[in-house]
């Protein structure tokens, strides 16, 4: 049988390796013996200002009727993607809600729903005030198509010389191996694709696929993607690996996958160590909020980097989930305890039916201005924008330099305090050296070198313009 007409939930082995043999010889407790999240949860909301709002708009949602609650088989990984909510209707009853938004079905016509019952139990609201729901339940804005908008803004199908792998920059390709995703977030770069046919790459694609990478020595660095790669059996990634991996001009296979958040206990045993198999393997996964911090997407997580694969976070920033500075700074700090590097920190890209998420690009830089100095640089993502046009990632800064001449520039740090940073000597040697300053520096001061700082509070007020 074609192995991609097998069907995605087939008989996996969840039990742990032998400490000595790595193999996966001995039964073992699984990763979902873990009990479902409860309501109490420590994670529950207690951030601002999101928290505020939460803490008096909880309501009493109750998960006994979750598909799997309760049953040993919301430990498996296979029976919770079987199982997945794909109408509103379901999920309400589902959680006992009984307001519904009424405008959904446009838009889960257009772009489908999915959600785990996992991921479903982390709703607290039936509404959009709720980062779990307004990121996987559809909302009538999906279908208001703002001129600016279309289905493939990165213009990947563009950059795709073969089917299901796209190849732009020079070194690295993106191999699509799946259109089926855990859980379909609302606000999906690949909604043209995600969940709009559930179906895999063929042998023959993959056979296309992997001559194209033999034909591109140049290419170092294979993307695994989709859809998401981790919905696949274990069997199936392993054939799609072992393929990529006979390239011996491939260094580095990634794997994108939200199952760490979405589905959690896909990330067993066996699947990683098959993975490390094929090292080097690096995972990149995608949490948006503090609340997907979860004991069951930290164990998962945990498991990857015990396996010996890195593991990064991409999140997108997203107007009414994450687009707070104190929520992104909970996030970043739970994920590097976790042992997870925030990597990116995306601007949501120009997707047709994404609108009621986008954010200006100054809330971004206006966040990383809050992180610079806070926290630790390990725990601060580059934000970048994905260029439309296929123009590539472009990151984004705050601006720290001030002013420059040929000897010095002046820089700003986080506290608005400004230092003057010498250029090579040589630089000095053709210049001729300026006057020592008296009195209270400037700007131009810095600028030539004859002050070496100025802090906010140096002019003792703004007096200077006496006259
Ligand atoms: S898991 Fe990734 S590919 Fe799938 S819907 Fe979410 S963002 Fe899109």
């Amino acid at each position: 049988m074609d192995a991609a007409k097998q069907t995605p939930f087939e008989a996996d082995d969840d039990r742990p390796p032998n400490p000595t043999t790595g193999d996966c010889a001995s039964p073992g407790p699984l990763v979902a013996t873990l009990p479902p999240p409860s309501l109490s949860s420590p994670l529950e909301f207690d951030l601002s200002p999101l928290a505020a709002a939460s803490r008096h708009g909880m309501l009493p949602l109750t998960t006994h009727s979750l598909p799997l609650w309760g049953s040993a088989a919301w430990s498996s990984w296979r029976a919770q993607l079987r199982a997945r909510l794909r109408d509103v209707d379901s999920l309400a009853r589902a959680l006992g809600a009984s307001d519904l938004l009424a405008d959904t079905g446009a838009a889960v016509r257009r772009f489908p729903m999915a959600i785990t019952p996992y991921y479903a139990s982390l709703i607290r609201r039936f509404d959009e005030s709720d980062p779990i729901f307004a990121m996987a339940v559809p909302h009538g804005g999906e279908v208001v198509d703002p001129p600016f908008l279309s289905d493939d803004p990165l213009e990947e199908e563009h950059d795709s010389p073969v089917p299901n792998l796209v190849h732009r920059y020079r070194d690295r390709a993106l191999l699509l191996v799946t259109s089926t995703c855990a859980m379909y977030c609302r606000h999906c770069t690949r909604k043209r694709v995600a969940g709009q046919q559930e179906s895999a790459i063929t042998d023959a694609e993959l056979a296309v696929a992997v001559g194209y990478l033999r034909d591109h020595p140049e290419i170092h660095d294979v993307i695994l993607s989709g859809g998401d790669p981790l919905t696949l059996p274990t069997e199936r990634l392993e054939q799609i690996l072992q393929a990529v991996r006979a390239v011996e001009t491939i260094d580095v296979i990634r794997i994108g996958s939200r199952t760490p958040v979405t589905m959690p206990m896909r990330i067993t045993h066996r699947l990683v160590t098959m993975l490390r198999r094929y090292s080097p393997i690096w995972i990149n996964t995608h949490f948006n909020h503090p609340v997907e911090l979860t004991p069951e997407s930290m164990e998962a997580c945990g498991r990857i980097v015990d396996a010996g694969m890195p593991l990064g976070n991409q999140s997108v920033l997203l107007h009414g989930v994450n687009d707070d500075a104190q929520v992104l700074e909970k996030l970043f700090r739970g994920l590097v305890r976790n042992r997870v590097r925030p990597y990116y920190l995306f601007q949501c890209d120009l997707v047709r039916g994404v609108e009621r998420f986008r954010t200006p690009l100054s809330k971004g830089i206006e966040i990383m201005e809050y992180l610079r100095g806070r926290v630790s640089g390990i725990a601060i993502p580059t934000f970048v924008v994905d260029a439309p046009g296929g123009g590539g990632k472009i990151p984004l800064l705050p601006n720290y330099i001030v002013s420059m001449s040929p000897t010095h520039t002046v820089l700003r740090n986080f506290e608005g305090r400004m230092v003057s940073y010498p250029e090579p000597m040589e630089r000095h040697d053709s210049t001729p050296a300026a006057a020592p300053h008296a009195g209270v520096a400037t700007v131009f001061e810095l600028c030539r070198g004859t002050a070496t700082t100025l802090g906010p509070d140096d002019h003792g007020g703004c007096t200077a313009h006496g006259g």
